[in-house]
C-alpha cells in the first residue's frame, strides 16, 4: 500500500483543552479589544521567552509592519531576498527601500557581506530566521553597533530556537513571531512584537488599534495606525498550544536526528549542518540537492511528489523575483541565493510524524537515485 506523508501537518491541541480554554469567552462576552485572553497568553509568553516586553497582533505580517513603523525608520534596509514574500512587502510598504545582501550556508543573510551594502542611507538591518535556523546574530550586532544601525529579526519561522541559552528574540532591537496555522507554534493565526525598548510599548497599543487613545474627556487619534488586534479565540488556542510546545520542539529534534543520521550516506543530498550549539526549532528541515545525486530538485521534488510524500521548494524564487518587485531599480544580483533556489527542498518534519516516516522518505530518496 502506498503511504501518503504530508508535506505539513499543524500542531492543533486536543479539542476539549480548547473548548475548556474558550468556554469562559461566553461569560465575559469579551471576543477581541485585549480581553482576558490576550493578557493570559501575553503574560505566558513573557514568562516563555522571558522578556517583559512583547505586544500582540492578529498576525506574523502585522508585527513586521509595526516593528519597522515604531522604529521610525527612513531610506535603505538591508535584508534577504531569501525569504517568504512578507518580509519584503513589510519593508516596502513602509516606505523603506530593500538592499538585497547575499546568503550563506546558513540559508540566511550573510554578515561578511554587510558592510560593502552600507550607505549613508542605511537605516537598518531587517532579516529573517529563516527556517529557524538563526541568523549570526553576534556578527549582525557588532555590525549594527559599528554603524549605529537598528536591527529586526524577522523571526516568523524561529519560535522556539534558542541562541546562547536565550530565547531568539533577545538579539536585534525587536523580533517578531508568526503564529500561524502551518508554524511550529500556532494561534491559528497570529503574531507577536518583542522588543527591547520599554518605551515603545505605548506606540505599539496605538498602532495596533487605529492609533487611538482613550482620555477623560474624550479620545484622540494620536498617530494614523492601523487594526491588527488578536482576538480572544486566537489567544486561547496560544494558550492551549504553548504547553505543548516543548514536546512538540523534542519530537522535532528526534525527527532530525534520524533525518541527519538517514541522508549523510546518500551522495548528493547535504542536510543543513546542526552540529553548533543551538537550540533549533527544526521549524523545517531543509535539504541541498546538489550534482552527485544525479537528478535535479525539480525531479526529486516531482518523484517523491508520485510516491505520495510531500516536500517543499523552499524558497524556489527570491523575492526580488516575483513580478511586482522584479523590474524594481533597486534590485541586484545574489550569486549564492540564486544558486540556492534552484537546489533547496524542506523535507516533512512535524511531531505527529513517525521515525519510521522519516526513515521511509530517506529509503525513497537513496533509492531513487540517478
Ligand atoms: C509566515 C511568515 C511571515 C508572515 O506571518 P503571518 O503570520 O502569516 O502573517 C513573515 N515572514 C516569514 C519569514 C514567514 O515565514
Amino acid at each position: 500500500m502506498k503511504r501518503e506523508i504530508q508535506a505539513t501537518q499543524p500542531v492543533l491541541a486536543d479539542k476539549e483543552s480548547y473548548i475548556r480554554e474558550i468556554s469562559s469567552i461566553w461569560d465575559t462576552k469579551s471576543m477581541t479589544n485585549n480581553g482576558e485572553k490576550v493578557k493570559k497568553f501575553q503574560k505566558m509568553l513573557n514568562d516563555y521567552i522571558k522578556c517583559p516586553n512583547i505586544d500582540l497582533v492578529v498576525n506574523g505580517h502585522s508585527a513586521l509592519l509595526l516593528a519597522i513603523k515604531a522604529m521610525q525608520l527612513e531610506g535603505e534596509v538591508i535584508t534577504s531576498p531569501f525569504t517568504f514574500v512578507s518580509t519584503t512587502n513589510a519593508i516596502v510598504q513602509n516606505g523603506l527601500t530593500p538592499v538585497f545582501g547575499d546568503i550563506d550556508e546558513s540559508y540566511n543573510l550573510d554578515p561578511k557581506h554587510i558592510e560593502e551594502l552600507i550607505t549613508d542611507q542605511t537605516c537598518a538591518i531587517i532579516t529573517p530566521h529563516i527556517f529557524g535556523i538563526p541568523c549570526d546574530v553576534l556578527a549582525i550586532e557588532r555590525i549594527a553597533q559599528k554603524y549605529n544601525l537598528k536591527v529586526i529579526y524577522d523571526g516568523a519561522q524561529a519560535f522556539g530556537t534558542r541562541v546562547g541559552g536565550k530565547a531568539i528574540a533577545h538579539y536585534g532591537d525587536a523580533t517578531i513571531f508568526s503564529f500561524h496555522a502551518i508554524k511550529v507554534f500556532n494561534s491559528i493565526e497570529g503574531g507577536a512584537i518583542v522588543y527591547q525598548e520599554e518605551s515603545l510599548r505605548r506606540l505599539f497599543e496605538l498602532y495596533r488599534n487605529f492609533g487611538i487613545s482613550y482620555g477623560e474627556s474624550g479620545n484622540d487619534v494620536e498617530v494614523i495606525g492601523i487594526n491588527a488586534k488578536m482576538n480572544e479565540f486566537q489567544a486561547a488556542m496560544g494558550i492551549v498550544n504553548l504547553e505543548r510546545l516543548d514536546n512538540e520542539l523534542n519530537l522535532r529534534r528526534n525527527l532530525a536526528n534520524t533525518y541527519c543520521e538517514c541522508l549523510k550516506d546518500i551522495p548528493g543530498i547535504d542536510a543543513y549542518d546542526y552540529s553548533q550549539k543551538i537550540d533549533y526549532n527544526y521549524a523545517y528541515f531543509p535539504i541541498k540537492v546538489t550534482k552527485e545525486y544525479g537528478m535535479t530538485r525539480d525531479e526529486l521534488w516531482r518523484r517523491l511528489k508520485d510516491r505520495g510524500i510531500g516536500t517543499r521548494k523552499l524558497y524556489d524564487k527570491l523575492t526580488c523575483d516575483y513580478s511586482c518587485y522584479r523590474n524594481a531599480d533597486y534590485v541586484r544580483k545574489t550569486d549564492y541565493a540564486d544558486h540556492i533556489k534552484e537546489i533547496a527542498l524542506d523535507l516533512p518534519i512535524y511531531g505527529t510524524l513517525s521515525k519510521d516516516d522519516v526513515e521511509y522518505i530517506c529509503e525513497t530518496i537513496k533509492s531513487m537515485r540517478g
